[in-house]
């Protein structure tokens, strides 16, 4: 009964969790002119992206040339800025403290439309400044650059840099991206010492994305504008909606394999930013060009449609309460002969065994499918990634439930739940140490798995205890495992350590036992095998 609780209680929190990821429906163009419409955006897109339009083209020319025509008519006085065409154009505010910039860029690769990067991005950025006409004035200027020569180098954004931004004028640039076709805008990186901007972020009615993408796009062999803006020492913030990545800078990225919610994830992010940073007094976000103090890091994360902020300087302590609470539930359930010292060793010393194993595994059945495909190698990201991606889930389980049986046997449930919380709350120490902004997905969930074990052992009961420990793991760590599988697909190793940190403490919580215990790998062998042939099929 009590795993049957558990079953439905993690099953319920992943549900939640996942509909909260989804992006809003488009809204209807009969809205109030006011709000952001993914429907008044779309026609634009469209437009724009009737055909591949690079640097230097005659679709990029007539592209250039309607967009100057909209600014026009949304009362704007756009130029063409030589020698790229960026078109820049600025709406002067009441009493400016500095200038907001929307950026996106108006060109696209050669191989494809470019309907999401970036057609979108400039739709978007028109629809929010008719939205902003159809309100009151904003405090600051706000900006329109759309450069031109993005996907050639950046090249737009670095002579706007050099020659269209000026010292001492206090700007934050919000640039809009996407590496893929759907899935909700990302606030996936800021400009160091990021705590104004992040506070800014909390006007966002539905954030996405949080802290940890900033050390993960370092890992990408991507760059956008805002690369160029923050090399000069500015401030801004990059979104981009990423999933569908297998149809990134091609042929289908088309208005037809668009989805407009998400534009309308990404207009509704980017009114509420300009609104918010449009009224906001912008020289202490911008130290160098009002000679300011610089501000701290911030992490940040949504819960629901919450944005959760705190100093990065906090990640170290939150960090080590988590090792030391390890410790303290260790010597609390030895006094309480719930396990000796020698069990809390063995779990604790052997649990990155799972993590290493569902590596291991991840990597072998790359090779095994660049054996039998070699035509994998060309591209990381298959068009039919999801049968592989089955089957690395269920290796990540089938590491976990090998490593948790075989602990579990020797040791006892409360043991080997100490055991699977460990790799959690050390990670969290490393990525506090290394990863600034990161810690929070581990350490969360190794905090609620701590808070769940001393609850169970000064209790004596484990259930209620144990069921809620893992909550913080679902919430942080599933929406953390599906997104790594946009890093690199299946051809890296990190989507099964992702899983396999999450099936750590989910699999501790459910504790088969018995025939179950002996049942679960294998069920998961089945699973990979099944899936994967599926997948070569
Ligand atoms: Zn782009």
């Amino acid at each position: 009964m009590a795993r049957l609780i558990a079953l439905v209680v993690l099953v319920a929190a992943g549900a939640a969790t996942f509909l909260g990821l989804r992006p809003p429906d488009p809204v209807p163009a009969d809205t109030p002119a006011s709000e952001f419409s993914a429907e008044r955006a779309f026609p634009v897109v469209a437009d724009i992206a009737r055909e591949p339009r690079p640097l230097g083209s005659a679709a990029n020319a007539r592209v250039r040339d309607d967009l100057t025509d909209r600014l026009t008519g949304l009362g704007l006085t756009p130029r063409v800025e030589s020698p790229l065409g960026n078109v820049v154009a600025t709406l002067p505010g009441t009493a400016p403290t500095g200038q907001v910039v929307l950026a996106a860029h108006l060109d696209s690769v050669p191989q494809g439309p470019g309907a999401a990067d970036d057609a979108a991005g400039v739709a978007a950025v028109l629809e929010t400044v008719r939205a902003l006409r159809a309100g009151p004035p904003l405090r600051n200027d706000l900006t329109v650059l759309l450069t031109d020569g993005e996907e050639a180098g950046l090249r737009g954004a670095r002579q706007w840099v050099r020659d269209g931004l000026d010292r001492t004028t206090p700007t934050v640039v919000l640039n809009h991206e996407a590496r893929g076709v759907s899935g909700q805008s990302l606030l996936f990186r800021t400009s160091p010492g990021n705590a104004g901007l992040v506070h800014a972020m909390r006007a966002v009615p539905h954030p996405a994305g949080n802290s940890s993408l900033v050390a993960i796009f370092r890992l990408l062999p991507n760059d956008t504008d805002l690369s160029v803006v923050i090399g000069a020492g500015r401030p801004g913030i990059d979104s981009a909606f990423v999933e569908e990545p297998e149809k990134y800078h091609t042929a289908a990225d088309s208005p037809a394999n668009l989805d407009p919610a998400s534009v309308q994830s990404q207009g509704s992010t980017m009114l509420a930013l300009a609104r918010e940073l449009g009224a906001t007094d912008l020289a202490p976000l911008d130290p160098t060009a009002s000679g300011l103090p610089p501000q701290p890091d911030a992490v940040y994360f949504p819960l629901g449609d919450v944005l959760v902020t705190y100093p990065v300087a906090w990640e170290w302590p939150l960090a080590g309460l988590a090792v030391v609470g390890l410790v303290v539930v260790a010597a609390l359930a030895r006094r309480r002969e719930l396990l000796t010292t020698r069990d809390a060793l063995l779990p604790g010393a052997t649990s990155p065994l799972p993590l290493v194993g569902a590596a291991a595994l991840a990597i072998g059945l790359w090779q095994l499918l660049l054996v039998l495909r070699p035509e994998y190698a060309d591209r990381p990201f298959l068009d039919r990634p999801v049968p592989y991606e089955v089957a690395t889930v269920a290796l990540a389980v089938l590491a976990v439930s090998v490593w948790h049986v075989r602990v579990r046997r020797r040791v006892g449930p409360c043991a080997a739940a100490l055991g699977a919380a460990a790799p959690l709350a050390v990670l969290g120490l490393l990525a506090a140490a290394f990863v600034p902004g990161a810690a929070f997905l581990t350490t969360w969930p190794a905090l609620g798995l701590v808070i769940g074990q001393a609850l169970s052992v000064a209790t004596r009961n484990s259930t209620a205890a144990t069921v809620l420990a893992a909550v913080p793991s679902v919430v942080f760590l599933a929406p953390f495992a599906v997104a790594a599988f946009g890093i690199g697909g299946v051809a890296t190793p990190i989507p099964a350590v992702a899983f396999a940190l999450l099936g750590l403490p989910v699999v501790a919580v459910l504790d088969p036992v018995g025939r179950r215990a002996a049942a679960l790998p294998a069920l998961a062998l089945v699973v990979a095998v099944g899936a994967t042939a599926v997948g070569l099929a």
